[in-house]
């Protein structure tokens, strides 16, 4: 696997984009105040760990010689400008050898899937499917060139990446505190506390204060190993998802079929309808096993316009976005679950032939829309829920179908139009 491992669990990225992690801010030459120095920094995060119950030997032996990894920097800054279409990012990770994998990985360990599924209702399937997207089923573990030390990586961005520097100085304490209170079993891990560039850990990538919060010992050697311990791994996320209101027995939804003539601003992706009003105006479940209970809500998205798949979304598909807030990830998982299962792939196929926009072209037309009055939320190159909607009130007002599908075409649209 040649991508690095992206931030994994309670990572607040960007929201429902394809850029799955977040664009960070790097202080302009000049900007008041300045930048501390690395030096300063460091001292600053060892008084800052003291004042969350870090031993100040502990503090000290960690991070008073520390330098930066320039490489945790660059792939920081590099993710932000990487854009590629939705159904490229989905078939990356949903291929024949993954689907393999994990089918081989769900027989080998059935009882631990099982056991897990019983105590926390996540189908494994699910939790399968987060392991495969994360860690392609911890076999990034073992890979030198993706796996780094945690408390290099969270102090290097805690002093580079100021506009965040108080989400991962919090991450970092978490982390020293999982050293100093013995919980990870560094007897097993050579590399010592390891993680992605971002800090996440494990095969379910756990950023550090989601450890110290959601990781179990599933397994009872009185250590929450998420980094050689599988069940250990797979209980820890099935409690993530639990804890974020995971409900049993309900899936996440399914692909949905829409009529041959369909108002797309029905799939405004924020109106929840039972399944029997969908079905009155048309729209039924692909899977209908995602559907035990006809009076189930779940609202409905068009990630690629009228042209493209759409989705009906149960409230767990919420619970996986806690996990990861792009759109491109959560589907992934969503649909390799699926796939996981033995379903079939997709019914509707994704409009290929459309060019992806660029950053610069959604920033273009997100000020477009904002001067004809239509709210985007500001001006980030990043197509969200807000940006979204402001699209679909531009195609109802010009007479196009309202499906917030920002393609070339539609930004031809909009510069044609006063
Ligand atoms: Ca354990």
């Amino acid at each position: 696997m040649s991508r690095p491992i992206r931030p994994g669990a309670g990572f607040r990225s960007v929201v429902l984009t394809c850029a799955m992690a977040p664009t960070l801010a790097i202080a302009a030459p000049d900007p008041t105040p300045p930048t501390p120095s690395f030096e300063s920094c460091r001292t600053d995060l060892i008084n800052f760990a003291i004042t969350q119950a870090v031993p100040q030997d502990l503090a000290d032996a960690q991070l008073a010689n520390l330098t930066p990894d320039p490489d945790v920097l660059a792939a920081a800054t590099s993710q932000g400008e990487f854009v590629r279409p939705l159904w490229d990012y989905i078939e990356a990770s949903i291929n024949p050898a993954r689907i393999e994998a994990g089918q081989r990985k769900l027989a080998e360990q059935a009882e631990t899937f099982a056991a897990v599924e019983a105590r926390y209702g996540v189908d494994r399937h699910i939790l399968a499917a987060f392991w495969g997207v994360e860690s392609s089923f911890g076999a990034v573990l073992d890979n030198p060139a993706v796996v780094k030390p945690v408390v290099r990586s969270l102090a290097t961005l805690a002093c580079g990446d100021p506009a965040r520097a108080p989400y991962w100085r919090n991450e970092l304490a978490a982390a020293l505190q999982i050293l100093a209170w013995n919980q990870a079993p560094l007897d097993r891990m050579p590399g010592g506390l390891t993680g992605s560039w971002a800090g996440a850990m494990g095969h379910t990538q756990f950023m550090p204060s989601v450890y110290q919060r959601d990781a179990v010992d599933f397994d009872g050697d009185g250590r929450r190993d998420i980094w050689t311990s599988v069940p250990d791994a797979l209980a820890s996320t099935a409690q993530y998802l639990r804890a974020n209101g995971w409900k049993p027995d309900e899936g996440w939804g399914s692909e949905a079929l829409l009529p041959g003539t369909f108002d797309a601003a029905l799939a405004d992706e924020t109106t929840p309808r039972s399944l029997t009003a969908w079905r009155a105006l048309g729209v039924r479940p692909a899977r209908p096993s995602a559907f035990p209970d006809e009076a189930g809500e779940a609202t409905l998205i068009l990630p690629a316009g009228l042209r493209g798949p759409a989705f009906l979304l149960r409230p767990n598909f919420a619970v996986i976005l806690r996990y990861n807030t792009a759109l491109a990830y959560a589907l992934t998982v969503a649909l390799l679950s699926d796939r996981l299962r033995g379903d079939p792939g997709l019914v509707r196929d994704w409009p290929r032939g459309d060019r992806v926009l660029t950053s610069d072209e959604r920033r273009d037309l997100q000020t477009r829309l904002m001067e004809r009055g239509f709210a985007t939320g500001g001006v980030d190159g990043k197509i969200g829920p807000k940006t979204r909607s402001a699209l679909r009130a531009f195609q109802g007002s010009v007479g196009l179908p309202a499906d917030g599908y920002a393609d070339a075409a539609l930004l031809e649209r909009i510069r044609g139009t006063p």
